[in-house]
């Protein structure tokens, strides 16, 4: 190597410099294209090769709930105590809530925090459910809120109303629910040894606390039959929770207002959330996922489970309850509502013959 040469500087021709950028601004945009096709290609090819295929077992699973929920309500109407009928009423709306303020609201969007008493509680609530474990059930639902009415949306409600209830338990999944499952953080979740517990002994805890202790309980007190408590008291029980679940992945995200955010599909449904503690405020949940009443009115009638939270943050076990203030949810509502969502006195959708009703009450006042 000549050390002269080192110390010569290099020649710069502005015009060929120019070229240079040019061409390699030409060059990164072509390699740019080259990774957008790339992508693009790899996409179509993943596209082209998801055949949705029928997972026999999960359908079959699906029949048989199904069908002994029917039997389960023969024997209810034909030979069950009416105990037996009363404790499947009491089981549905306690282990309810293990769903939607534990797994739901606490541990799928982290909208308020509860000691370990509390998730304990929920945990066990929750099991009695069967609704798989709090984990899966949780990174399923996060993956829901983050896509949802994408091909990464497990129960995407654009595929219909029978594949958003039921069809996605027993369709195998698209690619891509399976890469965003991957890429969902759920390290809260793993750093929960409650949350990892219940994972790890999932199907003994299947076994003891969604058929073993709800089928017990009518045999030891008030002796029922072993038959008939199985079918009523598990089968007939556990397909209504099901169910109640499945409405809030369909019928919220289908038939109501959507006041919050017309673009999206979730509503308001007060029939799904008389069903489901509270459960049907969708739009407005999907619009603030983080809000632990998970609506916006105050009404506990139709939100069981915000005063199921609200006793226990009273108690202590529950805090650090996060809610959006009304301020919050009139800038979102104008900017993004139905115009079903009326923010006061002087909102331009407030109906014509309600204003007139408001200008007589203020005149008997006078
Ligand atoms: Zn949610
Ligand atoms: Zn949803």
């Amino acid at each position: 190597m000549c050390p002269d040469n080192e110390r010569v500087p290099p020649t710069v021709y502005p015009e060929l410099e120019e070229e240079n950028t040019e061409n390699e601004t030409k060059n990164d945009r072509l390699a740019e294209t080259e990774d957008f096709l790339a992508a693009d290609e790899s996409y179509r090819s993943s596209m082209a090769e998801y055949v949705p295929r029928i997972a026999w077992p999960d359908l079959l699973a699906q029949i048989f709930i199904h069908a002994g929920w029917l039997y389960g309500l023969y024997l209810i109407l034909t030979q069950a105590k009416l105990l037996t009928a009363l404790w499947v009423f009491v089981t549905i709306y306690t282990s309810g809530f293990g769903i939607t303020a534990g797994v739901h609201r606490l541990w799928s969007h982290r909208a308020y925090k509860a000691k370990w008493p509390l998730r304990l509680v929920l945990m066990f609530l929750f099991t009695i459910t069967g609704q798989k474990d709090v984990y899966t059930w949780a990174l399923d639902h996060r993956v829901h809120h983050k896509y949802s009415e994408t091909d990464a949306d497990p129960h995407n409600v654009k595929r219909g109303f029978f594949f958003a209830h039921v069809g996605w338990l027993f369709i195998t999944p698209h690619p891509d629910v399976i890469a965003k499952r991957k890429a969902v953080d759920m390290s809260d979740l793993e750093a929960d040894p409650i949350v990892m517990w219940q994972k790890r002994l999932f199907i003994p805890l299947f076994a003891l606390l969604t058929i073993g202790l709800p089928v017990a309980v009518p045999c030891y007190f008030w002796s029922e039959s072993l038959w008939i408590s199985f079918w009523v008291n598990f089968n007939f029980r556990f397909c209504i929770t099901l169910n109640i679940a499945f409405f809030v992945n369909s019928v919220a995200h289908m038939w109501g207002q959507r006041p919050y955010d017309k673009y999206i599909s979730p509503v308001e449904n007060v029939a799904v959330s008389i069903a489901a503690l509270g459960e049907g405020w969708h739009n407005f949940h999907h619009v603030f996922p983080w809000d632990y009443k998970t609506g916006e009115l105050g009404n506990y009638s139709y939100n069981l489970t915000t005063a199921f939270i609200d006793a226990f943050a009273y108690l202590g076990w529950a805090y650090d309850r996060k809610y959006v203030s009304s301020e919050m949810v009139r800038r979102r509502a104008n900017r993004s509502g139905d115009g079903s969502h009326i923010w006061g006195y002087g909102d331009k959708d407030i109906p014509i013959e309600d204003l007139k009703e408001l200008k007589l009450m203020d005149k008997k006042k006078q």
